[in-house]
């Protein structure tokens, strides 16, 4: 699910498209005023299943919210039917310090719920049909935020 392999064309096209900074923070990607720093960030790629077919979508986090976003994902792994769009819009509502405006945009809460709230309760929904693990790995992550 996370995968952070992806040629240099790859990524100045993400820079292009998306302006040098993290979608999740804010954080610029320059180590001074001029220069990128390209080792400050990854691709977070999430599965959106169509259908039959799987599309994989990136989205660029520096490495701070990369990991914490894969700490987030990967309490669920062991569940089979994740809806990967559904997480990751439940993680950018809930946990990302500051999402940009394209990255909210991308990621309505509209296909789940009507209001904060209703997303809150389709979450809490989802996480009790969880696995135990899954639920205790939930927790774990959550205590890091405390
Ligand atoms: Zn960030």
């Amino acid at each position: 699910m996370l995968r952070s392999s992806f040629t240099q064309k790859d990524k100045d096209f993400l820079l292009l498209k998306n302006g040098p900074c993290c979608n999740f923070c804010s954080k610029a990607f320059f180590k001074d005023d001029k220069e990128f720093d390209l080792s400050s960030f990854k691709l977070f790629f999430y599965k959106i299943r169509n259908k039959s077919t799987t599309v994989l979508k990136p989205e660029i986090a520096c490495i701070k919210c990369y990991q914490d976003i894969g700490l987030f994902v990967n309490c669920f792994v062991i569940e089979g039917l994740v809806d990967d769009t559904f997480l990751l819009s439940y993680y950018v509502y809930t946990f990302a310090v500051n999402p940009n405006h394209d990255l909210r945009l991308r990621h309505s809460l509209l296909p789940y719920a009507l209001n904060r709230t209703q997303f809150d309760d389709t979450f809490f929904k989802f996480l009790f049909s969880c696995e135990v693990k899954s639920k205790e790995l939930y927790l774990q992550y959550i205590n890091t935020k405390t």
